[in-house]
């Protein structure tokens, strides 16, 4: 067979408002609509893939929605007659292309394993190592809010099968410390519950909360901002503790994993730069016997697919939780995209992503490489 080309990169722009009208975490930080860009890579194939990128904002990581179109814009011309099946070979010409800005290349990478995965009639999640179970379970963030709305908003979720629960704190530490005591009361045997302070407090205001939580069963999530004050306040709770943001490449894994600075990590796709990296990631920590939340900063329905296939092909025991982001947002973009069932999720059986984009929703490209087909 001839190596495939990519014939036509094309950019979609769509708004994904929130059901529950804003998303809520640390330092005052909300969005109440997400900017979400879509990417369509095309080939001489005629074979087409689809990938998604959608920063939490522009004041979350070092990412933002108009920065990733512009550096799609730098990489689509040196993408176009390269062969998108060979994923690490495009991730090697992205990096030397583009330095940095993972989240830029995150969406071309995951269509290139749509359309490998079409080539190859098998879904992503076989490719990435294969299907582990029937389902896998997801947690519900929790917006920040009051103590007792955020412990009302727990009761809802767990109706609706949720048992793992990701309280947004980050914010004054005596509220915070209100917040995990009151929604920790509401729990049920089997729930598990996430404090993600998202790097939102100091070191002494977290050394404060976690010290006056001490028996409460609560995991403590990415406390402060900087690796370091992370590593200090690990080393003075008992709590099981997550690294988030600082885990955004796979020295910074290393590093964590050599001083033994989390019991778990959070690997969004795109804040490592699309599936080919996370995989990386997400196999060292499987052979370390780390466990992992994985999911993405924020999306539609093409992210969770990606998001599925990963975790899906992830072994059940190391995935502590992973994400539905379609079920927060009111607008849907593609068919074929998972869908919750009583808190869990499965990754699509068809071939690629085994999603189709609902093309009237993304309207017409916003920017356009390559030929005419
Ligand atoms: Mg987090």
């Amino acid at each position: 067979m001839a190596p495939m080309k990519i014939e036509r990169i094309s950019v979609f722009q769509v708004d994904l408002p929130l059901h529950e009208g804003s998303y809520n975490w640390s330092g005052g930080k909300s969005v109440s609509v997400f900017d979400s860009t879509i990417v369509r890579v095309e080939t001489d194939a005629g074979v087409t893939g689809f990938g998604e990128v959608c920063p939490l904002g522009p004041f979350y990581l070092p990412a933002y929605a108009k920065g990733a179109r512009a550096g799609i814009g730098e990489l689509a011309p040196h993408l176009v007659g390269q062969d998108p099946t060979q994923l690490d070979k495009l991730n090697r010409l992205m990096d030397a292309a583009l330095k940095g800005h993972p989240y830029a290349k995150s969406a071309i990478d995951i269509a290139c394993w749509d359309i490998l995965g079409q080539v190859c009639g098998l879904p992503i999640c076989t490719l990435l190592g294969g299907r582990y179970g029937e389902d896998f379970v997801l947690y519900r963030a929790i917006s920040q809010q009051t103590p007792d709305q955020m412990a009302a908003k727990v009761a809802d979720y767990r109706d609706e099968g949720y048992r793992r629960f990701q309280l947004k704190v980050g914010g004054d530490p005596d509220t915070d410390i209100e917040r995990i005591q009151v929604v920790a009361d509401e729990l049920e045997p089997g729930d598990v519950l996430i404090a993600d302070a998202n790097t939102g407090w100091l070191k002494h205001d977290a050394a404060r909360v976690v010290r006056a939580v001490n028996d409460v069963d609560v995991y403590i999530e990415q406390p402060c901002d900087s690796y370091e004050e992370c590593l200090s306040i690990r080393r003075r709770t008992s709590h099981p503790f997550v690294l988030d943001e600082s885990i955004d490449s796979i020295e910074a894994l290393l590093r964590g994993q050599a001083d033994d600075a989390m019991d778990a990590v959070n690997i969004k796709i795109s804040k490592l730069g699309g599936l080919t990296r996370a995989r990386q990631v997400r196999d060292l920590c499987v052979s370390v016997g780390l466990a992992m939340t994985i999911e993405d900063s924020w999306g539609g329905d093409i992210t969770t697919a990606a998001i599925a296939h990963l975790a899906h092909s992830t072994p059940t025991d190391l995935l502590f939780t992973s994400t539905d982001f379609n079920s927060y947002v009111t607008v849907s973009t593609a068919k074929g995209a998972p869908q919750r069932k009583k808190g869990r999720m499965a990754a699509p059986t068809a071939p690629g992503l085994g999603i189709s984009p609902r093309m009237k929703v993304l309207g017409e490209p916003v920017a356009v490489w390559g030929g005419e087909s």
